[in-house]
């Protein structure tokens, strides 16, 4: 549950209460918040820097738990995450085992010039077919994403031809997978910034990084023009290579539903960010969303409601632009970096409710109002496909 977030502090964070009339002061401060809002609490956590203890007090909120300093020791990836060349391995590795059922796609480069990949998975047939995509490692320091991201397509492209149900899906739907949109930004987490969110960008003012998830063109202008701030929208739309690559992928597949994975909150959430409002989708979102965040105890609702308000994010930007459905799901872990049990528990967690999203995402008014339970593999006879032995 998201209450758990609450009961252990990482190094360096605070827990705060706020009153509800403050939450619109405390997103302009620009303090580095988690994403573990939690409104009817009035409870989120931060990373204070000198001074914000007085600014919050000003504001009436007020400081729950502390946890203390960072200390100053190595940061070490916790045992079993894969690190980003590993996670490139991965993905080559994978396509190269699978060729009739999962191909990589250079999607873009980085600041720093390193290659983003894509799965693209789907059955060999060349008839188009209804696109999903799945995004993950946008936030660097949240770790668990990407390899829910990792382990989705290794799931969908080992069963392919094996287990009916998921050779089905992948029969019907082309499903493209970027396990890690933010390769700069995760290497700065692991050489030792361990609470590091945005990309690289060097800034002219010697400030370093731009928040890929709040530079994208959805009501771009509202959002946090100072550098030093760790939600900062970029010098203009789309500034970052790492943005153009997914907004070109996004316009050329046009997706019906794109699924941006970040933690840690437990919370399906979807646009708007910018305001209270409503979009003509929210019935589509809340038939996806609901039977999925019931089944797993997670809450949900839109993005300016449920958490804080957000612009510049690809899922309001998708559903803008291309009408996709934009969702934006939070593991529900213990922090940005919680042990990898953890991970390969939210990954238990999501592989059934993203596979059935993907069938789903076509017609949601046509989905069941509580989500079917997984069901067991049905094998089928390992012949007539190339490449499965
Ligand atoms: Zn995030």
């Amino acid at each position: 549950m998201a209450s758990a977030a609450a009961t252990r502090l990482q190094a360096g964070w605070s827990r705060l209460k706020v009153p509800a009339v403050a939450w619109e002061p405390l997103i302009r401060l620009g303090l580095d918040l988690a994403e573990d809002v939690d409104r009817d609490a009035g409870t989120v956590t931060a990373r204070l820097r000198p001074g914000d203890a007085d600014r919050l007090a000003g504001l009436g909120i007020r400081v729950l738990s502390d946890s203390g300093a960072v200390k100053e020791e190595a940061f070490r990836l916790p045992e079993g995450y894969t690190p980003v060349t590993g996670i490139q391995r991965r993905v080559r590795s994978l396509a190269e085992r699978h060729p009739a059922s999962c191909q990589v796609r250079a999607i873009g480069r980085s600041v720093e010039g390193r290659l983003i990949e894509a799965w693209r998975l789907s059955g060999p047939s060349r008839d188009a077919r209804p696109v999903v995509v799945l995004l993950a490692g946008v936030h660097a320091r949240e770790l668990a994403p990407v390899e829910v991201a990792l382990a989705l397509g290794e799931h969908l492209t080992e069963a392919y031809g094996r287990d009916a149900n998921v050779t089905r899906l992948l029969d019907i739907r082309e499903v493209w997978v970027v396990p890690l949109a933010n390769p700069d930004g995760r290497l700065r987490v692991e050489a030792g910034d361990l609470y590091w969110r945005k990309n690289a960008r060097p800034l002219p003012d010697g400030q370093i990084g731009v928040d890929l998830n709040r530079n994208h063109d959805v009501h771009w202008h509202l959002g946090n023009a100072r550098t030093t701030d760790e939600d900062y929208r970029g010098p203009e739309v789309a500034s970052e290579p790492e943005t153009r690559a997914v907004r070109d992928m996004v316009r050329h597949l046009r997706p019906r539903l794109v699924v941006d994975v970040h933690a840690f909150a437990g919370m399906v959430l979807w646009p708007p960010g910018v305001d209270r409002s409503f979009t003509p989708e929210e019935s589509l979102f809340s038939r996806l969303a609901r039977p999925v965040a019931n089944r797993l105890a997670y809450r949900s609702g839109t993005l300016a409601r449920v958490l804080y308000r957000v612009t510049g994010d690809v899922g309001s930007w998708a559903l803008a632009e291309r009408g996709a459905l934009g969702l934006t799901v939070e593991l529900d872990d213990q922090g940005f970096q919680p042990s990898f049990a953890q991970a390969m528990k939210d990954w238990e967690d999501w592989r059934w409710p993203l596979r059935w999203w993907f069938d789903m995402a076509v017609d949601p008014l046509s989905a069941p109002l509580a989500l079917p339970p997984e069901p067991k593999p049905l094998r089928l006879p390992a012949f007539g496909l190339p490449g499965l032995s």
